[in-house]
């Protein structure tokens, strides 16, 4: 199989202020491959931000693997990185205006970066104008900030992110401030820029709906990839009716060690405390929670001896058996 084109591995970020340490990513592992459009969704506080800041090189990992398109970034220096940021990923924010500048039309803003990654005249303004087209806004190339909708301008800040042809695009709650049907046409202007470019698109979302508009959804609870869901189409079922329905599957995530999350609601539904048992069974695993009185012989059976003579193996309450062997 092909290498991925993100790939993280027990990834943590911890923020130091002061006195104070907040891990924001406790060993989050997770791959994309290259032409995928992911969506990532989680509470808040749960480190969406601080995955796309690290995977853009806005923010230096803690510790863990990051390789993207094959830069180790952990490994770079700050002069690499500088440039892993500026040549390899485009970013979108939340607020449309601050990706863009005032005072130039919406081509000159997506020219704009041109100019400084050293593509000029005829050649950047043909780019910036397919791009302004693919965004779906071929009609408003010369507009102002001012004249554009807050989706426009949105549209036109993914175009301004691809101006340098990254090969990754991350976009922080691109439609947070936007109505749906408005962030339909940035979902719309998103899934045609990975269709005609083959660009790897990650968005973070508050957005329900999330999961019919990428390939798959990966959730971050505490800092760790907890779950995935995925498309899968299915037939309806009905006689003579061969059409599919959209179905999807919410599919729990292990990392490389082969550890999982037990969801929270599960947990204080089971009253389920820091011990479970585990059952193999031949169609799966079974998680149950411990039994007070289970609880209760199992500690008095791993409880040290009360006295030294209780060493004395034979007479261990523990090994009925050898009692008997030793006869
Ligand atoms: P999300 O985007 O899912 O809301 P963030 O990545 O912004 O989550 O935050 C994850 C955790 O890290 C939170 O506890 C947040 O307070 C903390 N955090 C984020 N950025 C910083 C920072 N620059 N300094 C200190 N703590 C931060
Ligand atoms: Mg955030």
């Amino acid at each position: 199989m092909a290498e991925p084109l993100i790939f993280c591995e027990n990834l943590i970020k911890i923020y130091q202020i002061g006195d104070l340490e907040v891990l924001a990513l406790q060993g989050l592992e997770f791959s994309v491959n290259t032409g995928e459009m992911v969506g990532i969704v989680g509470v808040s506080g749960s480190g969406k931000t601080t995955l796309l800041n690290v995977l853009g090189g806005l923010v230096r990992p803690s510790a863990g693997q990051v390789i993207i398109n094959g830069h180790h970034l952990l490994k770079l220096s700050d002069h690499a990185l500088n440039r892993y940021r500026r040549t390899e990923v485009g970013f979108v924010w939340q607020q449309g205006a601050r990706n863009l500048i005032p005072y130039l039309s919406a081509l000159e803003n997506v020219q704009f970066p041109m100019t400084l990654g050293g593509t000029f005249g005829r050649e950047a303004r043909e780019r910036a104008k397919s791009l302004l087209e693919m965004v779906g806004l071929a009609e408003r190339m010369d507009h102002y900030l001012q004249a554009l909708s807050g989706g426009e301008q949105q549209r036109v800040a993914i175009a301004v992110a691809l101006a340098n042809n990254p090969s990754l695009l991350l976009a922080d709650e691109p439609t947070g401030e936007l109505d749906s049907v408005t962030a339909q046409t940035i979902y719309d202007a998103l899934r045609e820029l990975n269709r005609q470019l083959g660009l790897t698109i990650l968005i973070v979302s508050h957005d329900p709906q999330l999961a019919r508009q990428v390939d798959r959804v990966v959730a971050i609870r505490d800092g760790k990839t907890a779950t995935e869901t995925v498309r899968a189409q299915q037939k309806t079922g009905a006689e003579n009716d061969d059409s599919e329905v959209e179905q999807f599957e919410e599919l729990t995530m292990l990392d490389s060690a082969g550890r999982l999350q037990l969801p929270k609601s599960y947990r204080e539904a089971l009253h389920i405390g820091d011990r479970v048992q585990m059952e193999l069974r031949d169609d799966g695993v079974v998680i149950r929670p411990v039994r007070r009185e289970q609880r209760g012989t199992e500690e008095t059976a791993v409880s040290p001896p009360a006295s030294p003579s209780t060493k004395n193996e034979t007479q261990s309450p523990r090994r009925p058996w050898l009692r008997w062997w030793r006869r």
